[in-house]
């Protein structure tokens, strides 16, 4: 699907480039410690008597406990600061009287109104009583909360380039909120970006972290008369909000089509029903671990045609959902499935009577069933999915299955995989084109590989990677637990570490500075883990990596600005004190890196990765490159 990256490396490095070219690295420790610096303040729970010392665990409960999802409803609504503040001390002032927050409804007791607590699934029809000036008072006397809250927006800034870039999304509509001008602007941006834009080849959900689009399903008309209806000043910056939503609301249903447009292709489908190292993978972990699907109530997100529904009815599942958005393999699916005898035939008020087999397929986003399935909330026992893109995460299906484990898994079931882990290392020439290039025929093309290294420092590419490519240790870039995370962490940044590992003697050059080899970019790749917490029998690791056999993930390439020259500290390389760190005279003998990934404003299904890189010199002297941004769409 992507083309091999061309990489010719121009060694020689701008000295204006130098070791001090204004990006000191040093403040990332600094980062660090600060991220370390937790509040040490008790923060008393919106809703009960629990005291967290972080909004953030004060939060995560509020979500999983109360119902009431803080960063959810600040991103959707795209509530500033202030609103936020406001909407923290209108929570406090009602729960005091015992009153519902979202639908205001009044309770008997503090109990009742805990008992009462529910999810809002319309924001669209909320309206902002929390908008009026009264609630920027602190309802609380030093609450510490209002004090905490904001340290997510400073570090969210300081932390994440690519994640800034994908919240231009968000920003926009924070534009929106002083500016008419700029909101027309953004509008305009939207509807003529359309037209010029390729038709993505995989699926996801949201950028905003909007993991239902009906959450922000806005008619242009409807939305202006309920935002209208809200009162004083704000009431025109919640129209903006509301018309700037529903463009976006717009722009994700035009990729939305695109997205399962592609997957109504039979070539897709063949193509990851082929890759044996995934198929095998979730057949063995359905078939392999009886105590897990067993008489289980399954529900499968994205089924395709239905091969995992397939294995989960042959493991003796007693009921398999499979939901499909696109029509035509939803139809596809359910014609397999009967002629293969585990359609189920019943009517859902006469199951047993018609029963011929376990498979019920529906066609739609799992987000949008709303009717046309009647499943009880938190009563599957096991989630399978197979929504993993490139470099994990492209096509956001994640945002899919973690909307359904919110709302439809039991209490301790299961998600098939329940892991994902992403890794990264740094590959050298071999990982590039430069050795085609170099001999085609026994003509020497190389200058082909320089034009083309000018543009790929901007392209991720997705193609295999020899592990005698692999220049450095691997190290985790990121970890998910599937049953944990939030939606949000899908956007993260991480800094890592690598060092040279020349154990492989076709990377090294022969010269005077021996032990020396060249490092072009580096590479992703991610492990899906069917862990022992669920597939008791037979835990299964589904994995990527250049140093298993190949699957149609491939891994994700990022090519440097310039290649960077590296040696092992304990082969003790010769250097010139006075030499760029990273050149030949003066390998780097480590490689510090952050690296960021969001999913893209313009378009919700692929990513923004952004890539930052310091080098150490064998004296401690660093270098570093501004960021690069690559997107994977
Ligand atoms: N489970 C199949 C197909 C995996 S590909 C297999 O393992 O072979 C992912 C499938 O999920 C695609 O067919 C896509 O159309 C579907 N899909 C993606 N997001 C979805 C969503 N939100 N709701 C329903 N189906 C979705």
């Amino acid at each position: 699907m992507a083309k091999k990256d061309e990489w010719l490396g121009d060694v020689q490095l701008d000295e204006d480039e130098g070791e001090d070219d204004g990006q000191d690295w040093g403040d990332w420790n600094a980062d660090q410690e600060e991220e370390g610096d937790d509040l040490d303040s008790n923060i008393l729970c919106l809703f009960c008597c629990s005291i967290f010392n972080s909004s953030s665990a004060l939060f995560h409960h509020c979500r999983s406990i109360h119902y009431f999802d803080f960063r959810a409803i600040t991103k959707t609504l795209a509530l500033d600061f202030y609103a936020s503040f406001n909407l923290i001390n209108y929570v406090r002032s009602q729960v005091a009287e015992n009153r519902c927050w979202s639908c205001r409804h009044t309770c008997q007791s503090k109990q009742d109104l805990q008992n009462h607590l529910h999810e809002t699934f319309s924001l669209e029809d909320t309206i902002f009583p929390w908008a009026d000036d009264k609630y920027l008072k602190p309802f609380m006397q030093e609450d510490p909360l209002l004090y905490s809250f904001g340290e997510d927006y400073e570090s969210e800034d300081e932390d994440t380039t690519a994640v800034n870039k994908i919240s231009d999304l968000v920003n926009c509509e924070r534009i929106c909120m002083e500016d008419d001008s700029s909101l027309e602007e953004h509008l305009y941006d939207f509807n003529t970006q359309e037209d010029g834009r390729k038709e993505i080849a995989s699926t996801s959900n949201c950028c905003l972290n909007v993991a239902n689009p009906s959450e922000v399903m806005v008619d242009g008309v409807d939305v202006k008369e309920d935002c209208c209806s809200s009162h004083g000043k704000s009431k025109d910056k919640h129209w903006e909000i509301c018309s700037a939503k529903a463009a976006v609301t717009n722009e994700i249903k035009n990729v939305n089509k695109n997205y399962f447009g592609s997957y109504s292709s039979f070539a897709i489908h063949r193509e990851m029903i082929s890759d044996k190292v995934r198929t095998d993978a979730y057949r063995q972990a359905i078939l392999n671990n009886p105590s897990l699907l067993h008489g289980a109530a399954v529900l499968d997100v994205g089924c395709g045609t239905g091969i995992l529904s397939l294995f989960a009815a042959q493991a003796g599942a007693s009921s398999v959902i499979a939901v499909e958005a696109s029509e035509k393999m939803a139809s596809v699916a359910t014609e397999i499935a009967k002629n293969n005898g585990l359609l189920w035939s019943g009517s859902p008020n006469n199951r047993i009577s018609q029963c011929t087999g376990v498979i019920r397929v529906v066609q739609g986003m799992v987000e949008e069933l709303d009717n046309s399935i009647d499943i009880q909330p938190h009563s599957i026992d096991v989630l399978l999915s197979e929504w993993m893109g490139y470099c994990l995460l492209y096509e956001s299906m994640l945002s899919s299955v973690l909307f359904v484990r919110d709302l439809w898994l039991k209490p301790g079931g299961a998600i098939i995989p329940d892991t994902a882990t992403m890794f990264v290392a740094g590959f050298g020439r071999g990982g590039t084109s430069i050795p085609f290039w170099e001999n085609v025929y026994g003509f020497n093309m190389s200058c082909i590989g320089k034009e083309l290294v000018e543009d790929a420092a901007g392209v991720p590419f997705v193609d295999v990677v020899d592990s005698q490519d692999i220049v450095t240790n691997t190290v985790v870039l990121q970890s998910f637990d599937l049953l944990k995370m939030m939606p949000d962490e899908m956007d993260f940044s991480s800094r890592i570490e690598l060092e040279p590992q020349l154990d492989n003697p076709t990377n090294c050059t022969r010269d005077s500075f021996s032990k020396t080899t060249w490092c072009y970019g580096v590479v992703l790749w991610f492990e899906t883990g069917f862990t022992s917490r669920f597939c008791k029998e037979m835990p299964i690791v589904l994995s990527t990596s250049p140093y298993a056999p190949k699957t149609h993930w491939s891994q994700t390439i990022l090519t440097f600005k310039e290649p960077i020259a590296i040696a092992s500290a304990l082969a003790k390389p010769d250097f010139d004190r006075l030499a760029a760190v990273g050149t030949e005279s003066c390998p780097a003998v480590k490689i510090h890196s952050r690296i960021s990934i969001a999913r893209a404003a313009s378009q919700h299904r692929c990513i923004d990765i952004s890539l930052e890189i310091a080098v150490i010199g064998p004296d401690g002297l660093k270098r570093s490159w501004p960021a690069q941004i690559f997107n994977l769409a």
